[in-house]
Order: C-alpha cells, then sequence, then structure tokens
C-alpha cells in the first residue's frame, strides 16, 4: 500500500470491518502511514506507531478527542481548533475538504505538513460508530515546493526586468518591483489588481488584447508595445511570454518584458543622423586612414559628380584632389593619426568633370568603440559664392576706407553694442593716437570733462534705442592746446529685419560756426541793449522839444510872423514822428523779450484786444472787420495782438480811396502749423517789394502820402521768426493784400 492510496485504505477499513481486528490491527501497526480511530464522539480509541511517530506525542486513548495532532493550523497559517478539525466536521455530519493541507505542530515545537483523509465508520444499520483518519506527511514536498517558489520569489525580485502575471480578461495579477517602477507606481495597489490596460499605450491596445489572448491560448510570443506610466512617462518594452498554469486551473500571461526605450532612441537617433547626413547641404565623406571614402552622402554627389557607387572605394587623393595639391592628403591623414582636427581648411578641388571647385574642409577622427582611430568623416561645403561674397566686401570695404579717409569729418563706425571698430584717417591725424587703439571708449578721453556725462548719456540712449545719436561736445584740439567745439552724429544700419548691425558715425568740427553763432547772439544782444537805452534816452529830449515848441505856440504865437510859424510846425511834426519812431524801435527791441515757455492763447481774444486799440481808426475809415474761426495755440497773448494790430493797422491805413476798407480775418490749420491771415481789398503791394517791406524801416510811401515808421511789418517778423513760422504777402496792387503767417499747433 502507497502513501497515495491512503484513502482507499481507510475505506478498504471502514469496508472491511469484519476483518478479524488482529488482522486488521497488525496491517494498521505496520504501515508507515499515521492512522488513528475514534468512537462516534471523537474520543481516540486506537492510534499506530506511525501516528505516534509523527505527532510528535504520545496520545492517550479515551483522552484526546478528535485528532493526534498537538495543535493545527490551516495553511495560511491560522490554527485550527481540534473540534473544527476535518475528522471533528467528518463525524459531526459536515463533509470534510478533501485533499486539505494542514500544518500541526510537536510539543518539541517543529512543525510538519499532512493531509488528513478522515472516513465515517458505521454499523450494519448505518449508525455512526466511529472515524478513521490517516493523515499522510506531506512535509517534504511542501518543503522542496516552497523552495522553488522561494528561488522563483528572488529570481523575480532581482531581475532588473519586468516581471507580470496577466489574466485572460486583462486584470494584472502579479508584478514585480522593477515593473512596479517602470510603470511610476508607488505601491503594488496601485496597478495589482486593475486592468493592464489602464498602463498600455491606446495604440497598442488591441495589439496587447490579441497577444494576450495568444499566451493564455497557451503560445509563447514576444511583444514590442509601448506603455505609459502612472506619471505620464512613456516606454518602449519589449515582452517574452509564456502561459502558465494558475492554482484555480485558469491559464495566465506571465512575462518577462525589459525596457528598450533608450535602444529605440538609439536606433531612432542613428536613422536621424543619416537623414539629417543625406539632406544635408553640405558633402559629407567617411574615409579610412588609408584616405579610401567609405560613405559619400547626396550633397557629395551634388557637389563633385560622382555617385555613391563610383566614389565609395577610391581614394580621396585620386579622385578630387588636384595634381598640385596632392601633398595636403598625406598631412591631413597624418594629422588624422595622431587624433587630431582639421578646421576649416579652405583648398580647391577637382570636380567629376575636371572643373575645380574653392571649399571648406572640416575633417574629425573617427574612433571605434576603443577609442582607436579608425578613419575621419569629413565636411565639405562649397565657398565659391561666399569668397565671392567676401571678396566684394573686401572691395566695398576698401572704397568705404577710401571715401571715409578722404572726409574732412572724422568718421566712424561701432557695433551694435556701441563699441567703436573703426576710425577714419581724419581721427587719428586729429587725436595723435596709435592706430592700434580702436573699439574701445578712447575718445571718451579727448572729450571735455563737462560734455563727458552729457555725451556717453547720449550715446547709450542711441544704442539702446537704435534712434539716431546728435549731440554737440567739445574735443581737446592737441595742436592749439584748446577745445573745439563738435557735432556728433551717428545712424544706425539696419538689416532686412530692421536689426542694427551697425553705426555709421561722424564727428564734424563745428567750432567756427560756433564762434561766429556766440559772436552774432552777443552782438544783438549788444544791439538789443544799445536800442533800448537809446530809445528810453531819446524819449526825455524829446518830449522837451514837444513841451517847449508847444508852450511857444502858446505863448509866442502873435510875435511870429508867417515863416517862423511854417517852422514851428515842421518841428512840431518832427518831434512826434520821432517819438512814434522811437515807441516803434522801443516795440521791435522787446517784441521777443518774453522768454518763458508761452501760455496757451486764444486767438479770438487777442483779435478783441487789438480791434479795441485800433477801434479809432476802424470808426474814422468806415472799415468792416470780419473774422473766421482761430484756434487756441501755444503763443504769447501779447506777440499775437501784435501782429494781428500791425497788420490791420496796415489794411486801414493802406486802403484804397475808392472804396471802404475791408479786412477778413482768419486761419487753417496746415499740418503741424496754423496759417493766419489777414485779406484787405486796400491799394495793394508790388510783387517787387513782397520781400522788402519785412525789413527794418523799409517803407513804400513818403510820410507825406502814408504816415509810418516802417517798422510794423519788420516787428511782426520777428515775433514770428520766434516761433520758427514764416510771414509772407500775396497781394494784388490796386485791389488788395492777404498777409500771411504760421504759427505752431
Ligand atoms: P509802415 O506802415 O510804418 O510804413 P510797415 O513795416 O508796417 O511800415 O510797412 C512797410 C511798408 O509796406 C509800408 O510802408 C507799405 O508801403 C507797405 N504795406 C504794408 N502793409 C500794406 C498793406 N496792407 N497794403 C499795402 N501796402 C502795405
Amino acid at each position: 500500500m502507497t502513501l497515495t492510496n491512503a484513502r482507499e485504505l481507510s475505506a478498504f477499513v471502514s469496508r472491511n470491518s469484519n476483518l478479524s481486528e488482529t488482522v486488521l490491527g497488525e496491517i494498521m501497526d505496520a504501515v508507515p502511514v499515521a492512522i488513528y480511530m475514534t468512537d462516534a464522539h471523537g474520543r481516540l480509541t486506537y492510534f499506530n506507531p506511525a501516528a505516534a511517530k509523527l505527532s510528535g506525542r504520545s496520545p492517550e486513548i479515551g483522552t484526546d478527542q478528535w485528532c493526534v495532532t498537538w495543535k493545527i493550523f490551516l495553511s495560511d497559517g491560522t490554527p485550527l481548533r481540534h473540534d473544527q478539525c476535518p475528522m471533528a466536521v467528518a463525524l459531526t455530519g459536515g463533509e470534510a475538504p478533501a485533499g486539505m493541507e494542514c500544518m500541526a505542530e510537536r510539543p518539541d515545537g517543529t512543525r510538519f505538513w499532512f493531509t488528513p483523509y478522515p472516513a465515517v465508520l458505521r454499523d450494519a444499520e448505518g449508525r455512526v460508530v466511529g472515524g478513521i483518519n490517516v493523515l499522510i506527511d506531506i512535509t517534504e514536498r511542501k518543503n522542496a515546493h516552497r523552495e522553488v517558489s522561494e528561488q522563483f520569489r528572488a529570481i523575480v525580485e532581482t531581475t532588473p526586468q519586468c516581471v507580470k502575471v496577466v489574466a485572460p480578461d486583462g486584470t494584472l495579477l502579479f508584478m514585480n518591483p522593477p515593473g512596479l517602477e517602470m510603470l511610476g507606481a508607488s505601491c503594488p495597489a496601485a496597478v495589482i489588481g486593475q486592468s493592464v490596460y489602464n498602463v498600455i499605450a491606446p495604440e497598442d491596445q488591441e495589439r496587447f488584447r490579441v497577444f494576450n489572448q495568444m499566451i493564455c491560448g497557451g503560445k509563447r510570443g514576444s511583444l514590442q508595445f509601448e506603455i505609459v506610466g502612472l506619471k505620464g512617462a512613456r516606454r518602449h518594452m519589449e515582452t517574452h511570454a509564456a502561459p502558465l498554469q494558475h492554482a484555480d486551473g485558469t491559464t495566465v500571461h506571465l512575462a518577462v518584458a525589459h525596457d528598450i526605450t533608450e535602444r529605440k532612441r538609439a536606433e531612432g537617433s542613428s536613422f536621424l543622423l543619416s537623414a539629417v547626413v543625406d539632406s544635408s547641404d553640405d558633402a559629407i565623406i567617411s574615409k579610412d586612414l588609408d584616405g579610401v571614402i567609405s560613405s559619400w552622402n547626396k550633397s557629395a554627389e551634388r557637389l563633385f559628380g560622382y555617385t555613391s557607387e563610383e566614389a565609395i572605394g577610391q581614394t580621396v587623393a585620386s579622385l578630387l584632389i588636384p595634381e598640385d595639391r596632392q601633398e595636403e592628403e598625406p598631412d591631413i591623414l597624418a594629422r588624422l593619426r595622431r587624433g587630431e582636427r582639421v578646421d576649416h581648411f579652405e583648398t580647391v578641388r577637382r570636380r567629376k568633370n575636371g572643373s575645380l571647385i574653392d571649399i571648406s574642409l572640416t575633417i574629425s577622427p573617427v574612433k571605434d568603440l576603443e577609442g582607436a582611430i579608425i578613419g575621419a568623416s569629413k565636411i565639405a561645403r562649397d565657398i565659391t559664392e561666399s569668397k565671392r561674397v567676401r571678396a566684394k566686401l573686401m572691395e566695398s570695404e576698401a572704397r568705404f576706407r577710401q571715401l571715409a579717409d578722404s572726409m574732412p569729418q572724422m568718421v566712424w563706425t561701432a557695433r551694435p553694442d556701441g563699441s567703436v571698430d573703426y576710425f577714419n584717417e581724419r581721427w587719428y591725424e586729429f587725436t595723435g593716437f596709435g592706430r592700434e587703439t580702436r573699439g574701445d571708449t578712447n575718445w571718451e578721453r579727448i572729450l571735455h570733462p563737462e560734455d563727458l556725462q552729457r555725451t556717453r548719456d547720449s550715446w547709450g540712449a542711441a544704442v539702446s534705442s537704435g534712434q539716431p545719436y546728435n549731440v554737440e561736445y567739445r574735443f581737446r584740439d592737441r595742436r592749439e592746446n584748446r577745445w573745439r567745439w563738435f557735432i556728433g552724429r551717428a545712424l544706425p544700419v539696419r538689416d532686412g529685419t530692421g536689426k542694427v548691425v551697425k553705426w555709421f558715425g561722424t564727428s564734424t568740427d563745428i567750432d567756427e560756426q560756433k564762434r561766429v553763432e556766440d559772436q552774432l547772439r552777443r552782438a544783438n544782444q549788444d544791439l538789443e541793449q544799445f536800442a533800448f537805452s537809446a530809445s528810453h534816452d531819446l524819449q526825455e529830449p524829446l518830449r522837451s522839444i514837444k513841451i517847449y515848441s508847444e508852450l511857444l505856440m502858446k505863448r509866442h504865437a502873435h510875435s511870429l510872423d508867417g515863416e517862423a510859424l511854417k517852422f514851428m510846425s515842421f518841428l512840431r511834426n518832427g518831434a512826434t514822428r520821432m517819438e512814434t519812431l522811437v515807441r516803434d524801435l522801443l516795440t521791435y527791441t522787446q517784441a521777443t523779450r518774453f522768454d518763458e515757455p508761452p501760455k496757451v492763447t486764444d486767438a479770438n481774444e487777442a483779435l478783441k484786444t487789438a480791434l479795441a486799440n485800433l477801434s479809432g481808426a476802424i470808426g474814422e475809415s468806415g472799415a468792416q472787420v470780419t473774422t473766421g474761426p482761430l484756434p487756441s495755440l501755444p503763443v504769447n497773448g501779447t506777440h499775437l495782438q501784435q501782429l494781428f494790430q500791425n497788420l490791420i493797422g496796415n489794411a486801414l491805413k493802406y486802403r484804397s480811396p475808392k472804396r471802404p476798407p475791408a479786412v477778413h480775418v482768419e486761419a487753417e490749420r496746415q499740418n503741424e502749423n496754423w496759417v493766419f491771415s489777414v485779406a484787405d481789398n486796400g491799394i495793394g503791394i508790388d510783387p517787387e517789394y513782397k520781400e522788402n517791406i519785412f525789413g527794418l524801416f523799409k517803407r513804400l510811401h513818403t510820410s507825406g502820402e502814408y504816415s509810418g515808421t516802417g517798422i510794423g511789418l519788420a516787428i511782426c517778423r520777428r515775433i514770428v521768426d520766434r516761433y520758427h513760422g514764416r510771414i509772407w504777402v500775396e497781394s494784388e496792387p490796386g485791389r488788395g493784400s492777404i498777409f500771411r503767417f504760421t504759427l505752431p499747433v
């Protein structure tokens, strides 16, 4: 009787209860399988030596109940009470599970595994009279199994690859820690028990489903697919899978997968590299250390005319190098053997059709995995065009320098960052600096200290804004040992995109001009001062002449004869005219004395005041003055009033004897100016004198015909000049004149 048919043994015993007890007892004592029997209440009635040996104790007949063992546990380690052991279950009418694996502990602490085969013994009437149990020791098998699974666990846990078990429906049943890490799962529960499709790239899910079915259907296979980890990272996996018989009888999918992302990337980049090489505009050629060509891209074909079939296997020297340059190749090969690079070596090569071509060569050594130099890769660029451009550039630069050197000004150029990179000859002559000083700020060394900051600021502002630079400063003139005024100007030169690529600047000597301007300004100031005090001082004696001539007339007219009276009236008229003259002159000198920035003036108000001052002349001449809409503008109110008063006054004065005067005043906006006009229907002005009349003391009539000093229009021009405006007249003699002047908006 073997261990495996123990079930049959208990059946045999229960079937052959009619066997003599002695025979049965002998058989049971002899078998090496633990057997014990109980009465209907489970109390021990018999046990064989094998049972005592297995349980590690001497069971007590009549006292021990249900089982001979000391302590029992279920296979998962939970303790099992004796009254719930399989024998107890069988005797109390339950169905004891077949083939159950239990563990028991001996009093000495050692443990063993067994499978119980309990059977109930009945009498002829079928009443339960007792039970018999056979315990099969499975410790050895269990240990062997545990060892295998321990080994399996150790392998699975130590392998750096992903080991997983997938159910036919896609549920992930198991995954080792490296696999969890690849998925970015922080704990097994994040993926185990979940659908494996949660982490498979959408485009690969269908393929994986088919594969999973195939494996679960009992076939082996491999698959490449992408996973999307829980944190979104994609990885390329290659899996090798086999079917695995699961404990519950189903076939599942056991797989070992490794991450081939890097390999894929490398494949991708070598693919990319060959695409780059093929699409490059430069000829890319590789050769071995004997100069034999081993690869030849499309541009090489284009540049030199040979196809790759024609070129590969030939030497560079025989195919491309012209006769007179043959010595270059040994030199290049020698340098490569030493591991040196050849950078931008400009030379000439020969095409298939025999024509020569200017190229720039960059050659780098190629090493094998051990670092030994095995050949070279060379990039050849056609520089025919860039050579031509360079030559042209040099030519135009030479022309520019020639031009710049012939200029009387100092000319310089600067880089976009403002550092000066060129000065013309004139600069070196003036400063005495050495030709090597350029591109720095040495111009500051000869700048007047008072102008330094201002000039630096202006240049800095121009460079950062890209706006033209315009500033006056003084340079030290070493020859004359004095400061000279210059005006510095620079304009940015921009490329097609509007980016500043260079600054072109000049420094022009304006010292003479400055001096003349200064002198002129001083002379003007002196003149004004003189005219001012002279007219002031003249008023006093004039008043005396007038007063005394009037007193003379009043008190002594009766004692004067006719001629004396005539002379007296000349005297008085002369004094009055002189008085007006002095007054007008004073007005002229003071016309532009308002230096503070003008406030906004309403031209209607200025006109109103002027008309009020002219009310006498208007009334007397019966004139009609009309106006169009007038603006407000940033001009001193008195200035505007003086303009109106002089022009309207003249319109009344130079009226036609044939008609009553009509004057019209209006203003019109033209770009950045207001153009005012004062039109009359008077005697008009001969075009010949159109310019003349605005000069000081310029008159077209004698004081006998029309009174006046010839200062009015000169005042008008002076005022308009001050605002950088213009004044002019349009006239038709005999019909009238239009005076126009511009003022800023
Ligand atoms: P004044 O009126 O004191 O002579 P102005 O400077 O005002 O001096 O004018 C200069 C000259 O221009 C006048 O003498 C006159 O001949 C001429 N003139 C000025 N305004 C008019 C006008 N509206 N019509 C005709 N002639 C004019």
